[in-house]
């Protein structure tokens, strides 16, 4: 965690946010080991997340993520979901593919695949002798990678201002249970010198502190559901809401936009991912070409900033590798209040769940020139169902209005 920005939020580069995401995926409440063991070994293979990246070269895109259930590993869940259409991506994987997956990742044209250096997929010496031979008669490519986060000059980092919260301490705890303190002994990591090893070390902790505090840290524990409708209501929603709520606390800290950070995700009922985006300027845009304005003035936001922002609604929406979704069926998360434009997109495919924070929660500010009075308004009329964060010291209080709700 080396480098620093001025102001605004932490950021990410768009591999390191990939790969954050990845071991999030492997956190799913719908992440399971799978039954079957790998033919190579007899052993059973652990848990894996993945996030892929299209194939486009230029301007790649987060395409989708999966994770391992009781039926397939998650690259192989990937693989036979969406087959050829992975020709040319980039994949992210929670821990180093075992030989099944990393077969089927050739089959279907993955070209780079990253991975985290904990325990392997598969921790038996054959089948990750079987991995290298398998890869070095392929096109495939295959590398390490910890995460780096581009922290804010002048600020303490957030492991320490906000290390004391239960939520934190919970979440490190099980970060570090599933993926360990250090990098794993079989996980290939390439270090020079003894400094280098530590550094290694130190980054693989810290990257993971700084995961529980995002996605755990700052996100309340509790969610007020408002009209939920009945088949929404399944045993693990609120585990299902916060996973994905978390994502996209994760994807906003990847935005170009000089000082506020949005991310949002697409996902169906089942829980499968169809869209991620992030706020920021268009896909093709440099840092030169557009204003690095920081400053508070509305007048100039509305004239250099705002008309040339995609917001991360609209791009998780535009972005989607699903163009046929019921909207009946699928939530939109954001990890602010929508919008007035981004309320008519939704409004426009007929979204009917919702889950953003309260927007009477924003900051002044931030509420200001775009207008974000729609939304409400269109959820009342629509009556669509809208999942708020709310404060998580009121999370008692929350969860039995939530359960009052459900029973009527
Ligand atoms: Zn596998
Ligand atoms: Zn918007």
């Amino acid at each position: 965690m080396a480098s620093t920005v001025e102001g605004g939020e932490d950021r990410l580069g768009k591999y390191d946010l990939c790969m954050l995401m990845a071991i999030w995926m492997e956190m799913s409440p719908n992440a399971q080991p799978p039954d079957d063991p790998v033919p190579s070994s007899e052993e059973k293979a652990a848990c894996v997340g993945v996030i892929a990246l299209d194939g486009n070269l230029v301007h790649s895109k987060i395409f989708a993520a999966a994770c391992s259930s009781k039926y397939s590993h998650g690259v192989n869940a990937l693989a036979l979901k969406y087959g050829q259409r992975l020709d040319g991506s980039t994949l992210f994987v929670s821990r180093k593919p075992c030989s099944e997956c990393t077969k089927h990742m050739i089959q279907v044209g993955v070209k780079t695949v990253y991975y985290f250096p904990t325990k392997p997929e598969v921790k038996k010496e054959d089948d990750l002798a079987i991995v290298d031979h398998t890869m070095k008669v392929s096109h495939l490519a295959m590398k390490v990678l910890i995460p780096e986060v581009i922290r804010v000059k002048s600020q303490p980092p957030p492991y320490e201002a906000t290390n004391d919260k239960e939520e934190t301490k919970i979440a490190q705890k099980e970060l570090e249970e599933r993926f360990g303190d250090k990098p794993d002994a079989l996980s290939d990591i390439q270090v020079p010198d003894d400094d280098t090893i530590e550094q290694r070390h130190q980054e693989f902790k810290e990257v993971l502190t700084w995961l529980a505090v995002k996605t755990r840290g700052d996100l309340p524990s509790a969610y007020i559901v408002q009209n939920p409708p009945p088949e929404m209501l399944k045993e693990n929603e609120q585990e299902l809401l916060r996973h994905a709520a978390s994502l996209t606390y994760i994807l906003a800290h990847r935005t170009t936009d000089p000082s506020t950070g949005v991310g949002a995700v697409l996902m169906n009922k089942k829980g499968d991912y169809l869209g991620f985006g992030y706020n920021g300027y268009q896909i093709n845009a440099s840092l030169a070409d557009f204003s690095r304005y920081r400053g508070e003035n509305e007048k100039d936001k509305q004239k250099v900033k705002y008309p040339y922002i995609v917001h991360a609604e609209a791009n998780a929406l535009l972005f989607r590798n699903e163009p046929e979704f019921d909207p009946n069926d699928t939530v939109l998360f954001s990890s602010k209040s929508p919008c007035n434009h981004c309320t008519f997109h939704i409004r426009h495919l007929g979204i009917k769940h919702v889950v953003a924070p309260e927007s009477s929660q924003l900051p002044p500010a931030a509420s200001g020139a775009i207008g974000y009075g729609k939304f409400d308004e269109y959820c009342k009329a629509d009556a669509i169902s809208k999942y708020m964060f709310t404060d998580s010291r009121k999370c008692n209080d929350n969860y039995a209005q939530g359960d009052e709700e459900k029973q009527q």
